[in-house]
């Protein structure tokens, strides 16, 4: 990483983006797009590049750059344009905290305690992983129990094996990616155990790595306890019925030396919720407007800040939209106001952004509650799209046009996926 600012960090930018994973990185370039003539991207880790640092696996870029990249190859794709519009990079360097009136806190080994302030702000820190201790299985506590992304930067970073015979509580696509990866590596990965009735990773990270390599995936099935005193020396698993609870007499040991727990990503938002931004209690990131902006003046929010992604390529559209916002709205030029609220119906988890406008063409990314196949996706009864299935653990994407709103004139806007078949009785 050059060396941007040896001297002295500039008091004042029109925009700060907290976080260089790839949310940020496109937010910085988009926000350069949108007007913004100095612009500072901040991370805490030692190189930009987020999570994708540690994911060598290839399935990067296929939509956004139609290509196939490795992590570390899409970050670097990136870089380079953080680069060319002359973003000013600070690495080694956390933020503390956003105020209101957009004073960004932080702390660097290079100028230590610092506020900077800012035109608009950009939150893309990312998101953390849920560990044993978020749904507390109950047994000892000996080493060998860990997240499947520190296992995975234990294996691709540091150079280290977790493990010889492990076992995966959860099928979310890291658990997934860590399956293929140990197996590559030599270890015997004993089983993938999934609560719910469905694998909640991508389909294609389903077939490719667990499919292809031959290891179990025990779906409806959850680990009850850990057992071991220094080191995990086995886990009990068991199947819940429909209400999710262990089916105890049907429980069974499985041998192995190590548990990784991939179970989902929590959006990291200590900033936001400190700043007061209103936050959405089902994806509990921030509730963001067409722009991507949040509840506060000024502040945008995007990536895995906002909510979780499947592929980093909507990470990238997302965020850019989010940058260019940040930088129109430090430029003084607010962009058109939204007028449709999003209201998650049938079978819907979950919408971003949280309103549009009719006015212009929207990216709507939604979170299914269950598996459907063939089945119609509707907004509202203005517009409907037949889809040939949807299921938890994918993002759907829509592209929302002007065209179809056009009888709608604003107010909220139902969307439900529903079946088929129930969508023609109509
Ligand atoms: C293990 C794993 C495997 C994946 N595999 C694929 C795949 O095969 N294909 C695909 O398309 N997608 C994949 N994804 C998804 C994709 O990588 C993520 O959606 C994407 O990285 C999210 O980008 P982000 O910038 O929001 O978050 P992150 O990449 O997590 O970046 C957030 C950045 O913010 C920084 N930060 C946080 N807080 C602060 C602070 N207070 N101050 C300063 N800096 C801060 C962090 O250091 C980090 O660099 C994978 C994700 C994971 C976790």
């Amino acid at each position: 990483m050059p060396d941007l600012h040896p001297w002295e960090l500039p008091r004042r930018y029109d925009v700060v983006v907290v976080g260089g994973g790839p949310a940020g990185m496109a937010a910085a370039v988009g926000a350069c797009e949108g007007g913004a003539e100095r612009v500072l991207m901040v991370d805490r880790e030692h190189e930009a590049g987020g999570i994708l640092q540690q994911c060598i696996h290839h399935g990067f870029g296929l939509h956004h750059f139609k290509e196939e990249l490795t992590g570390p190859g899409y970050a670097q794709r990136y870089l380079e344009q953080v680069l060319e519009h002359d973003i000013d990079v600070l690495t080694d360097a956390y933020v503390l905290d956003v105020d209101a009136s957009r004073s960004v806190s932080v702390l660097s080994g290079r100028y230590g305690r610092t506020s900077v302030d800012a035109g608009a702000v950009v939150l893309a820190m990312g998101a953390r992983e849920r560990t044993r201790e978020a749904i507390r299985i109950p047994g000892t506590r000996p080493s060998g129990v860990m997240t499947a992304g520190f296992a995975q930067k234990l294996v691709n970073v540091a150079g280290y094996l977790p493990g010889k015979r492990v076992a995966i509580l959860g099928s979310g696509d890291i658990g997934l990616i860590m399956a293929r990866r140990l197996v590559l590596e030599g270890v015997e990965v004993v089983g993938v155990f999934e609560l719910m009735p469905h694998a909640n990773g991508l389909t294609r990270n389903v077939v490719q790595c667990l499919h292809d390599f031959d290891i179990p995936l025990h779906l409806s099935t959850t680990v009850v306890r850990i057992h071991g005193s220094e080191r995990v020396e086995k886990v009990t698993v068991a199947p819940v019925d429909e209400a999710l609870r262990p089916r105890m007499h049907e429980a069974w040991d499985v041998d192995c030396d190590t548990l990784l727990v991939s179970i989902g990503l929590i959006p990291d938002n200590e900033l936001a919720r400190t700043l007061g931004v209103r936050l959405d209690p089902v994806t509990t990131g921030p509730v963001v407007s067409s722009t991507m902006e949040t509840s506060r003046d000024g502040i945008f929010a995007c990536g895995n800040t906002v909510h979780i992604h499947d592929l980093v390529d909507w990470v990238s559209q997302e965020s850019r939209l989010a940058g260019e916002g940040a930088g129109a709205y430090a430029s003084g030029r607010r962009q058109a106001h939204d007028n449709v609220r999003l209201v998650p119906g049938t079978n819907v988890r979950s919408c971003v952004p949280h309103t549009i406008t009719t006015e212009r063409e929207h990216t709507v990314y939604l979170r299914v509650t269950q598996s459907l196949a063939p089945c119609t996706l509707r907004l509202g009864d203005v517009y409907e799209r037949p889809l040939r299935y949807v299921v938890p653990g994918e993002m759907v994407t829509v592209k929302v046009r002007p065209r179809f709103l056009e009888s709608f004139h604003g107010g909220a806007l139902r969307v439900d996926v529903v079946p088929r078949e129930e969508a023609g009785r109509e």
